[in-house]
């Protein structure tokens, strides 16, 4: 039944079929049935593999199946607890793998969820916004531009509509929609004007569409291949860490072959010398290395979400960490995005409007009087226009107003619809005009969109006298070039150059106190003019005055952009508003400096050559009247200066700029589906704290992927050097196969994944960025692993030939050996959380699962030394409390010396250097 030809019916017929309404749409009930009925909007997902089959893919590691066999040899020749022993040791190590990668799974799928998409349907007679996956046939779908179609649909009602179809005919410009016109059977799809589809993304106007196929009934369900989402891609330190390993296991494995050989020259068997090779291998590769870091990813990308951040591309925070420009739209961003009409200018006069946010209680003040409106006939005029040439609703307790003087509680009035707009309509309540009576008498016949670009919108209403009129609201220089005629109370004059001249000024002034200010304007027009309206039409306007309105900054956004500068972050603002509006806003925000920072406009900006641009581009922290286009230029500047960029977009046409972008970002609220699709990272609440939020979380991220490398190479390292320096030194191996298994088991599993959830330090703000190309082994980073891991083989070999010197006893050696080797790295594990701070600066209690990593692992360590069943089976021996003096002194000294180290030297020095105002 859904394959249909729909495009062949007439819309009526359409709705009929579906038995839906084009006002009310579908009730909440019959939407159920037909989710029972259709099932959710879904694409059929790739089938997932198996848990079972994940689980047997961490014994796939090469040495991990070399082990395997070994044991298996060794159960053959009667070591049944030997390999029984090590069978547990690898199935534990394999659940530790499985449950990381479970949980790095699960939390990239919540995200998938947390940005999937919604669309917009009216049901219960109310526009709403609903996940996508809950669009059932007969949904009537309400598009605007930069929608993404998630659903078949055929249209009712078009206003310009035009929908870029690419990704499923092929053809790359837009085409233009019809909703009254029926089309042949065999219409090829790309003809089907009458249609929209899944995939498809709209590029301008709006329309109404009946949703007549969801799910796999879409077109772009049949065709196979395009179905799965693109591939996780890698991040740039997951790959790098992956060539890095397979270094490290060429260099692993040579050494594990010294050890072998020198340990069977010296008379030890081959197969024990074989085993405890290929254990040593196993223990000491980091094949787990890139499968941590994702981990670390994915936790905290989690945390992000917590933040209000929603990042669709994991690479994106890495990247974040390295920011050194965020690019900020004004509107809604820095600022509130709650207008609040201030002042009007018309005929000659400013008036002050009082009251506050969208409550309709206000006055006019002229000369501090208060005026009478429905005495101002340009006044009336002025905000008539404004309420008519818009598109948002004014609600009272979410009930629309319909009538006229509605005098009740006027608390809990909010607006659906661009805030904007929303402030006209408010201030036109205030005077008693309602646009809901004002279209009683006077029919909407088209709308010209308001588009970025074109920075006005227009509406052509017929009256009941049979008058038709273009109402025009805008960017008063744009406007002002369109006018012809300028409205008094007489009625239209002629706009001469000293009028001219006076409103320019006038502008300039509303502007500069930090105030939106639009203009509007009228035509009459012809019949036929009216009927085929286009922007042609938009000119010999009558000017009919202008609307100032306040957008306060948000409160919390003044902080964040402090904490940028102490972090080196440069914020930049961008906004299609006035230059002096965007400098008054940008100086309380403390963005742009007087004698400083540049402000430069669209038109500034067009006249610059790409070398003018890059002399002056790093001075340049307003950026005012541009259009999206000015975006992508602005990015490609900064980016030629050697920026990390981070440009945020909420517009179709901001996606180019925010995907050429280092780090795109777009509004969760205000953003279109095509922004969101081209951007690396989501603000769910459109606010720009948000982004600060989450550079200090892609700094986090990344000091901890740092911590816990250093961590696991250091104890590695410290493992072979061991066993290798034994073998050079002709000493008898100080651990056994089982023992060294063990290690890796206790050390490497628990302690490392709480390393990579340590929470940020407090000073992570108040270095520079990162630069992107830095290795992750830089600033002493791997001096500081080579380093500590060399000091980690010499105290094990320190401990083993004290205690096989002194007291003769191989086993005892040995147990004090592999007891000192997991204290050293418990110890350790404390040493990484910081690379300037002391364990006595950072608060020992603040990362718990550390510490409750570290309890266990202690645990598991004393039961296999003192549990005599265990004992037996990994060969240790009851220690000496002088035996235990040792092991700890020789594990934990460096943390004891390096703590009063830093106590006595860096201490006071760090204190100076931390900036005062935070
Ligand atoms: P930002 O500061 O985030 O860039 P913006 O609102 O200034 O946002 P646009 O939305 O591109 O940027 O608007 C550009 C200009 O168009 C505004 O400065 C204003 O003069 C005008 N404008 C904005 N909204 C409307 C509207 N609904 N109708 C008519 N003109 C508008």
């Amino acid at each position: 039944m859904n394959r249909e030809k729909w495009y062949a019916r007439t819309p009526d017929e359409v709705v009929a079929f579906w038995q839906t309404n084009l006002f009310d749409g579908l009730s909440a009930s019959e939407v159920k049935n037909r989710l029972d009925k259709f099932g959710y909007n879904e694409l059929a997902e790739k089938e997932k593999t198996a848990w079972w089959k994940r689980f047997l893919a961490q014994f796939q590691d090469f040495m991990v199946l070399v082990l395997l066999g070994a044991t298996l040899i060794s159960a053959f020749l009667g070591e049944y607890a030997d390999a029984i022993t090590i069978l547990i040791i690898v199935l534990m190590n394999a659940v530790l793998g499985f449950i990381q990668e479970y949980r790095a799974e699960q939390s990239l799928a919540a995200l998938k969820k947390l940005a999937s998409p919604t669309a917009r349907v009216i049901r219960n007679s109310i526009v709403q916004q609903i996940p996508a996956r809950e669009l059932v046939p007969g949904d009537i779908l309400v598009l605007e531009a930069g929608d993404r179609l998630a659903a078949d649909g055929r249209l009712i009602d078009v206003n310009n509509l035009e929908v870029e179809e690419a990704a499923l005919t092929g053809e790359s410009t837009p085409v233009r929609k019809i909703a009254d016109r029926k089309f042949s059977e065999d219409a090829p799809l790309g003809d089907r004007k009458n249609m929209v589809f899944a995939g498809t993304s709209i590029v301008r106007g709006r329309g109404k569409a009946v949703v007549c196929a969801s799910g796999m009934a879409t077109e772009v369900g049949h065709i196979a291949g395009m179905i799965q989402a693109a591939a996780d891609e890698a991040t740039p330190l997951e790959r790098r860490l992956e060539h890095l390993g397979k270094w490290l296991v060429l260099g692993c494995l040579a050494i594990c072959l010294v050890v072998v050989i020198t340990g069977v020259a010296k008379g030890e068997s081959l197969f024990l010398m074989c085993m405890a090779g290929i254990s040593l291998a196993v223990a000491a590769i980091p094949e787990g290395l890139p499968a941590i870091v994702t981990v670390a990813l994915a936790l905290g990308v989690q945390r992000m979400i917590k933040q209000r951040a929603i990042i669709r591309k994991l690479p994106a925070v890495e990247t974040l960490g390295c920011t050194t420009v965020i690019c900020s739209d004004k509107t809604g961003t820095l600022t509130q995005n709650a207008m609040t009409v201030r002042q009007i200018f018309t005929d000659g006069n400013i008036y002050e409007i009082t009251g506050a946010g969208y409550d309709i209680k206000g006055s006019f003040l002229l000369n501090q009087q208060e005026v009478d409106v429905s005495k101002d006939k340009s006044l009336q005029q002025c905000l008539t226009i404004g309420a008519l040439c818009n598109n948002s609703v004014l609600k009272h307790n979410n009930v629309t107003i319909t009538g006229v003087w509605r005098k009740k509680n006027t608390s809990g009035w909010s607006i659906e619809g661009d805030p904007t707009e929303g402030a006209i309509i408010v201030a036109a309540a205030k005077a008693g005009i309602w646009q809901a009576e004002a279209e009683k008498t006077k029919k909407r016949l088209a709308e010209i969109p308001f588009e970025s670009e074109r920075r006005r919108m227009s509406v052509v209403y017929r009256d009941e006298s049979d008058i038709h009129t273009l109402y025009t609201k805008g960017a008063p220089d744009t406007i002002l070039e369109l006018c012809r005629y300028y409205q008094t109370a007489a009625g239209p004059a002629s706009l001469t150059a000293e009028r001219i001249a006076n409103i320019n000024l006038i502008n300039e002034q509303m502007a500069s106190q930090a105030l939106r200010v639009l203009a509007v304007a009228y035509r009459r027009l012809t019949r036929d003019q009216a009927h085929n309206p286009d922007e042609s039409l938009e000119n010999n306007l009558v000017f009919a005055g202008l609307i100032g309105m306040i957008d306060p900054p948000r409160e919390e956004v003044k902080s964040s952009i402090a904490l940028c500068r102490e972090a080196g972050i440069k914020t930049v603002m961008i906004t299609g508003d006035h230059k002096n509006t965007a400098i008054a806003i940008a100086q309380e925000l403390q963005i742009y400096k007087e004698n400083q920072n540049r402000a430069i406009t669209g038109k500034e900006l067009d006249a610059m050559s790409e070398s003018d641009l890059d002399a002056i581009v790093n001075s340049i922290t307003v950026y005012a009247r541009v259009s999206p286009a000015h975006k992508l230029r602005i990015v490609r500047a900064l980016k030629r200066q050697g920026h990390i960029v981070a440009m945020t977009g909420d517009g179709v046409n901001d996606a180019p700029a925010i995907k050429e972008a280092d780090i795109g970002v777009a509004m969760g609220l205000t953003g279109t589906d095509v922004t969101k699709e081209a951007s690396a990272m989501v603000l769910a609440d459109d606010n720009f704290a948000t982004i600060v939020a989450a550079v200090e979380e892609g700094r986090g991220i990344y000091e901890n992927i740092r911590k816990f490398i250093r961590y696991l190479l250091s104890c590695n390292i410290g493992e072979v050097l061991t066993m290798f320096l034994a073998a050079l030194l002709g000493l008898p191996m100080p651990l056994l196969p089982v023992q060294i298994l063990w290690v890796n088991l206790v050390t490497d599993g628990l302690p490392a994944m709480a390393l990579g959830i340590d929470p940020n330090d407090p000073n992570i703000m108040r270095r520079p960025p990162r630069p992107p190309g830095e290795s992750v082994f830089s600033r002493g980073l791997s001096r500081k692993i080579i380093g500590r891991g060399i000091q980690i083989g010499l105290s094990t070999l320190f401990v083993f030939n004290v205690v096989y010197y002194f007291q003769n006893d191989l086993a005892l050696a040995r147990t004090a050996a592999f007891a000192t080797l997991v204290y050293c790295q418990m110890f350790h594990v404390f040493d990484c959380r910081s690379e300037t701070s002391t364990i006595f600066e950072l608060k020992f209690t603040s990362n718990k699962y550390l510490l409750m990593a570290v309890i266990f692992s202690t645990i598991m360590q004393l039961s296999v030394m003192y549990i005599p069943f265990l004992s037996s089976i990994f060969s240790t021996v009851p220690l000496s409390l002088g035996n235990w003096a040792l092991i700890l002194t020789v594990s934990g000294w460096t943390l004891i010396v390096n703590a009063f180290k830093h106590l006595f030297t860096h201490r006071p020095a760090r204190r100076a250097a931390l900036p005062q105002n935070r």
